[in-house]
């Protein structure tokens, strides 16, 4: 493995991507998306369960690559207990972080700073992407399946 992909594979993204958290059907889910990445090929199921504005839990199934799988296990941890409107800003900052933009506020993404790497990958960016254009789709009520492409 070259010195780039040891930093590309860092430790809790493997870790995610090995053992996702949440990954599982949820009961009583209120908003869900599908979305698909046919570059590498990695689907997604998100079910997101939201009381009073406020996102209670979130689950996802599907199979996809490591970064992919480890991007929406982390990100599902990082969504409970925020507001539709946290996780926008959340999508945003995870955006920019992509991006290479920086961002006014990294602090808030917390965990998910670990992709930061990914932006050296540009082919993975999508894979990174994928779980939160997904989410912004289920936020939105989208019924037509998410594809990054
Ligand atoms: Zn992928």
């Amino acid at each position: 493995m070259t010195p780039d992909l040891r930093n590309l594979y860092q430790e809790v993204i493997v870790e995610h991507g090995q053992r996702p958290r949440n990954f599982a059907d949820l009961p009583n889910a209120d908003h869900r998306a599908e979305g698909f990445n046919p570059l590498c090929g990695d689907r997604i199921s998100l079910q997101l369960r939201i009381s009073d504005g406020v996102i209670e839990d979130v689950r996802f199934t599907g199979a996809g690559c490591a970064i992919s799988t480890a991007s929406a296990s982390l990100m599902s941890e990082a969504l409970k207990g925020r507001t539709a409107a946290e996780a926008e800003q959340l999508f945003a900052g995870f955006h920019a972080l992509l991006a290479g933009v920086p961002a006014a506020d990294d602090a808030a993404l917390g965990k998910l700073t670990v992709f930061a790497g990914v932006r050296e990958f540009p082919g993975r960016i999508k894979c990174a992407m994928l779980p939160w254009h997904t989410l912004a789709a289920a936020l939105h009520g989208e019924v037509q399946p998410v594809s990054t492409e």
